[in-house]
């Protein structure tokens, strides 16, 4: 039961399985930081792991069999369950007003292929099931991942309910507005950085609700994606700015954690630490989740 203004996030352990990349190891460590009491005000809960049917929303039926038969059990039982808890923290922020997973690898997957490190894009999964399952009118996309979620726009891009604002620091998987629902930033230099955020957060005026992919590759130190002169300082400041605009507009939001990885100075720790500062701005602000109905 989550008490008045706790935060819910969906983590369990079979996230970690089949862990070579940091995308599905980092939530270990992160999730004992937070069982261990360093955020005060979550309530960490194990999802229930998605179903085949629901993948079939946004993934092909072959790749979707494909990805069944290539005889990784692991593989497979840790992405069910960690697109079972982007499910479930969208159901919860519709009850709490903001919610979260601790579910990483979504924003490059594609309808027929996984790609980078992502196999079932949960970002597009979450936004289809906002509008059917919830009926919003107007559900966006906000991703600070340092590369672009090319897989993001193709999966939901042509949606009209869809709003998307990505803001990147590296090219890979670009994609092309061609709405005014649509917004992508590449970020030339870290000067540059927080006020593209800002930019981004006007774009989504008027949306019913958010869901953030929050990446924190951009960290100068992640081998991966990282700009120099972006700081744990300025990412700190880029989870506040989000976490204020969401109960400034008082629009129901949740968030992944997306890209963090290490590097020569960031072991895995590091990287999981590196994604607190997303927790501790949700788990402060409120959020009334009829507001918008
Ligand atoms: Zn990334």
């Amino acid at each position: 039961m989550t008490a008045k203004n706790n935060l819910p996030i969906y983590w369990g352990p079979d996230y970690v399985l089949e862990s070579g990349v940091e995308t599905r190891t980092k939530s270990g460590p992160l999730a004992k930081i937070l069982i261990g009491g360093e955020v005060p005000g979550v309530d960490l809960i194990p999802p229930l792991p998605i179903t085949h049917n629901e993948l079939l929303a946004i993934h092909s039926e072959q790749y979707i069999h494909r990805l069944l038969g290539e005889e990784r059990p692991e593989l497979i039982r840790s992405i069910f369950a960690s697109t079972g808890g982007v499910r479930d923290a969208l159901d919860a922020m519709f009850v709490h007003g903001k919610a979260g997973s601790l579910s990483s690898g979504l924003h490059h997957a594609k309808r027929d292929t996984d790609e980078g490190l992502c196999y079932i894009n949960g970002l597009a999964l979450a936004t289809l099931r906002a509008i059917s399952s919830h009926g919003v009118k107007k559900v966006a996309v906000l991703d600070t991942d340092s590369h672009c979620g090319g897989g993001t726009f193709q999966l939901v891009g042509e949606n009209e309910k869809v709003f998307l604002a990505d803001v990147s620091c590296n090219s890979y998987d670009i994609w092309q507005p061609n709405s005014e629902r649509h917004h992508l930033k590449i970020v030339k230099s870290a000067d540059k950085y927080l006020d593209a955020v800002k930019h981004a957060l006007k774009h989504l005026d008027g949306i019913d609700a958010l869901v953030y992919n929050a990446g924190m590759d951009p960290f100068e130190d992640c081998m991966t994606g990282g700009m120099p002169g972006i700081t744990r300082e300025v990412l700190e400041e880029r989870e506040r700015l989000v976490a204020q605009w969401c109960e400034d507009t008082q629009t129901p939001a949740m968030f992944v954690l997306a890209g963090g990885y290490g590097g020569k100075n960031l072991d895995l720790d590091g990287v999981a630490r590196l994604h607190l500062p997303t927790i501790r701005e949700f788990a402060r602000i409120r959020i009334s989740p009829k507001s918008k109905n």
